[in-house]
């Protein structure tokens, strides 16, 4: 495309301040998008805490299950062991006091085994227990982190929206002083180049992408006549003599 030296020279002024600002705008909008990995960090130990409370909490309750049906086990058998007892004291004859005897021993017996057992599984449904509350305090106070860090982002979130609001209305003013050929090509570059649309070429070096280019561009880019782009990343290129090269990397 063929322009007048002048205009291409305003146009490159422009586009270089419009860089810097659609840089800016690129870092922005990337913050918007992304999640902060301290947050990603928080919501992974969350589902990790969570988890393990869970784990816990199932224990505990299967624990607890095996404790309750150990309690009514025990009611039914001291039901069993007074009837023995009565039975032993309606005895008629020693041989029937011996089996009676037996069966009352028999269910002593029983009732002393039930007893050790529901003690044991009482102690390790209290052990599971404990350690399940901790876990659901470490969810609990993870959920409090995780929410401040939600307050503390949408308060960014809302800071990057003015932000962003602002450099859109500088970029306005900048836009106005690039002829309208030029910023299409540049438009078009600086949206796959994280807003990056135009670069400065040294030593036939492209300083966008870091290619050689031909040395026929760059007489063609000394003329200033046309506009050139880079053959190798697409952006508008300019001498570096020829602008404040140092705001272009
Ligand atoms: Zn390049």
């Amino acid at each position: 495309m063929s322009l007048a030296p002048e205009t291409i020279r305003k146009s490159i002024e422009a586009l270089l301040n419009l860089q810097e600002i659609d840089a800016q705008l690129f870092k922005l909008r990337n913050e918007e998008k992304v999640l902060p990995p301290e947050m990603a960090q928080l919501k992974a130990k969350l589902d990790e805490a969570q988890k393990a409370y869970r784990g816990y909490d199932r224990t505990f309750k299967e624990l607890d299950r095996e404790r309750r049906a150990l309690e009514l086990r025990t009611l039914t058998l001291q039901e069993d062991l007074k009837r023995a007892e009565v039975k032993r004291r309606e005895v008629r004859n020693t041989k029937e006091e011996f089996a009676a005897n037996k069966e009352f021993e028999a269910f002593q017996k029983k009732v002393a085994e039930i007893a050790k057992t529901l003690e044991d599984r009482q102690k390790a449904t209290q052990e599971k227990q404990q350690i399940r509350d901790e876990k659901q305090k470490v969810v609990e106070s993870l959920e409090a982190d995780l929410k401040a860090a939600d307050i503390k982002r949408s308060e960014r979130i809302q800071e990057i929206h003015q932000q962003i609001k602002a450099l859109e209305d500088k970029r306005h003013d900048f836009i106005g002083q690039v002829d309208e050929e030029v910023f299409s090509i540049y438009e078009r570059v600086q949206k796959i180049r994280s807003g990056n649309g135009i670069a400065y070429v040294k030593g036939l070096m492209c300083s966008g992408c870091f290619v050689s280019i031909p040395p026929q561009l760059a007489l063609m880019l000394d003329k200033m006549d046309s506009v050139i782009t880079c053959p190798s990343c697409s952006r508008i290129l300019y001498p570096a003599n020829d602008a404040n090269s140092s705001t272009a990397a």
